[in-house]
């Protein structure tokens, strides 16, 4: 016997994903697989695409290096770049692709002493303003990375702040900025993440970095907008968090259930115990009412999630009880829509995910 609670990761959802990612956006498309594959295992997910994949994308170099150990040869773009110089000969050994984001970054790299060019992706802030430089520099630093011996290439790039807010009108404006700065240069572009890809065909370049898209979650899901809900119905759930019901009892009405007694049966409620809790990753802030699923059936979360277990109301599911299977989310229950109660985004819930077995599977690798 073990604890029940298991990360199913649907390999061959993720391969889908990837093909409507690409195919939606056209060219060629960097897997993001940063943070570990949004919580998914990014070896796992790696490999079940590598054969297709155009590259893939991580935070930093000790991602990079963990999938180059466990046998990824395809580009790895490393999205913030370098974090200090000493970093720089270990990236051209093991031909990593950088952002260069800060002018530190040009100035290191154009004073480092390297055997090989490398490939850069030159990061435009086109109004995040998070990193990136500026437009009115953009193309004078260009200029210099292309000329000089330690750049092979230079890919154009830039980041959408808001792009899963169809009416904002902002991304049309960071576009109009990042083709007001790169004007004059002729050089392969990457801007669309996975809303871009799904939203804004005017963005649509040489490169695509589609990330949550990747996992089954549509970022426009939920909005009244029509924008990107095609696509992104099409997109399959690769993470299905699941677990049990290891306890049950009726409470009367007036009676409370858990840390805090902050739920009180108005009714005679019958409460199902699951093991699963906040240190598996599942939102503490989730309130009562938060859907989840039962022997396949919708109910909903009730009284305080803690930190091994949480309790649900089996009041309407007479068929459930001890043994029964236990959907957190996945299939029957967006991730996206337990964020949503919780107030946060499918991304951290995802990334969260810990201390429970992780169960891959990969049926359909014929599927095309
Ligand atoms: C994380 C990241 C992405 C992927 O974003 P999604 O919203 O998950 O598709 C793309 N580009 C950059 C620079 C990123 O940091």
């Amino acid at each position: 016997m073990s604890r029940p609670a298991v990360a199913y990761i649907r390999l061959d959802a993720f391969r889908h994903n990837y093909r409507v990612a690409k195919r939606m956006h056209g060219g060629r498309a960097l897997a993001v697989i940063k943070a570990n594959a949004y919580g998914h295992g990014a070896i796992q997910c790696a490999r079940a695409i590598a054969e297709e994949a155009d590259g893939f994308a991580v935070a930093a170099i000790e991602e990079a290096l963990a999938l180059r150990a466990g046998g990824i040869t395809a580009p790895i773009l490393l999205l913030e770049g370098f974090f200090e110089a000493a970093e720089l000969p270990e990236i051209e050994a093991n031909r990593l692709w950088i952002v260069v984001h800060h002018l530190w970054q040009v100035e290191a790299l154009m004073a480092a002493r390297l055997r090989s060019p490398l490939t850069v992706w030159l990061k435009m802030d086109s109004d995040m303003h998070r990193v990136g430089l500026a437009p009115g520099i953009y193309r004078q630093v260009y200029e210099q990375l292309q000329q000089h011996p330690n750049v092979a290439q230079v890919v154009l790039m830039s980041h959408f702040s808001r792009a899963d807010e169809p009416d904002s009108g902002y991304t049309m404006r960071q576009m109009q900025t990042f083709r007001a700065g790169m004007a004059g240069i002729a050089a392969p572009v990457s801007l669309s993440n996975s809303a871009g890809v799904l939203g804004w065909p005017g963005a649509y370049a040489e490169w695509a970095r589609p990330g949550i898209m990747l996992y089954g979650t549509n970022p426009f899901a939920g909005q009244q907008s029509g924008i990107g809900s095609a696509a992104g119905a099409s997109l399959r759930p690769v993470m299905q968090l699941a677990s049990a019901v290891i306890s049950v009892r009726t409470l009367a009405a007036g009676e409370a259930v858990g840390y805090g007694g902050i739920f009180v049966a108005e009714r005679p409620t019958r409460v199902g115990v699951v093991a699963c809790g906040y240190a598996d990753g599942y939102p503490r802030v989730a309130p009562t009412g938060t859907p989840v699923a039962v022997n396949g059936k919708l109910t909903r979360l009730i009284g305080r999630v803690s930190m091994d277990m949480l309790t649900v109301d089996l009041t309407d599911l007479p068929d459930a009880g001890l043994g029964s299977r236990v959907e957190l989310w996945g299939d029957q229950v967006a991730v996206g829509a337990v964020a949503a109660h919780a107030g946060t985004l499918a991304y951290e819930l995802l990334c969260n995910v810990k201390r429970v077995r992780f169960a891959y599977s990969d049926t359909s690798t014929k599927e095309l």
